[in-house]
């Protein structure tokens, strides 16, 4: 089985309140988060999770919303639960640079002193499969912003398929990408196609239909998406949501079919059941 916890589902903007980007994924060997936004230690202890837990981190690209995090968690570590065992943090090329600049920025002291654990960084290249443990990771270039390496990832484990699509524009490769997923969590910054290094909603509704995905679910939601809810035919993350991703493996078929899946999944507020569904 494996689950899916979001901590974060706001924008850059805390748009409604929500958090930063931050995902943990469970299966049966492994515990790690997706992203690391700066609100990390608030979503992890509002739904009592333990830091320690985490195995290694994965991160989309390197605005401060997705990785502005990492310095937090390593506070925490550090002082308030220490950690022996060692951190690999999987991203873009750059990450450790950018990282133990935004460390030394944030706590100059600390940042140059020697950790009580050891962080290992691995730089992804798009296309180039990687495994950790039980989990198989591929990431894929997504259209951003072009000053940046931007990832999607396509996540594997105990037979079950997460795609992710970090922040970008809307682009077809999508498709290709949740092919066969259980989930595919698509950002959603917007409803109207008005920002052009994000997805809006009327892109990814458009296209819904021609995902062959189990389900979809829309995050890093901005403000219009928010205030346009009830215009919003498939499923909304929700900071504390879990989704669980169990049952046999499914055969191929088109996405209007929608299994149900098990979990304490919560509908979005103010979602009427068929609404919480899928557009058509
Ligand atoms: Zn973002
Ligand atoms: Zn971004």
């Amino acid at each position: 089985m494996v689950r899916l916890t979001i901590l974060g589902c706001g924008d850059a903007f805390g748009a409604g309140g929500r958090l930063h980007s931050a995902y943990l994924v469970e299966t049966p060997q492994s515990t790690f988060l997706v992203d690391c936004g700066p609100t990390i230690l608030q979503s992890l202890k509002r739904l009592r999770i333990d830091p320690g837990r985490i195995d290694f981190i994965v991160l989309s690209h390197l605005h401060g919303d997705h990785f502005g995090g990492l310095p937090f968690l390593f506070m925490q570590y550090r002082y308030d639960t220490p950690r022996s065992r060692p951190l690999g943090i999987y991203g873009p090329p750059g990450t450790a640079e950018r990282t133990q600049r935004l460390f030394e920025a944030l706590y100059e002291k600390t940042a140059h002193e020697a950790m009580n654990f050891a962080v290992g960084y691995h730089a992804l290249t798009p296309g180039a499969a990687h495994t950790v443990a039980d989990v198989r990771m591929l990431p894929f270039a997504v259209p951003h912003v072009s000053e940046l390496c931007c990832l999607g990832y396509r996540f594997e484990a105990d037979g079950r398929a997460i795609v992710y699509s970090g922040d970008s524009a809307w682009s077809d490769d999508f498709i290709t990408q949740a092919r066969g997923a259980d989930l595919f969590l698509c950002e959603c910054s917007t409803f109207e196609p008005h920002v052009p290094i994000h997805i809006s909603y009327r892109e990814i509704a458009a296209r819904a239909r021609d995902i062959d995905c189990r389900r979809i679910v829309l995050t890093h939601l901005g403000a219009e998406p928010l205030r346009r809810q009830r215009e919003i035919s498939l499923d909304c993350a929700r900071d504390g949501m879990t989704l669980e991703l169990a049952g046999t493996p499914r055969a191929s078929r088109r996405a209007r079919s929608v299994a149900p899946l098990s979990g304490a999944r919560r509908r979005p507020k103010g979602a009427s059941r068929g609404r919480a569904r899928r557009a058509r």
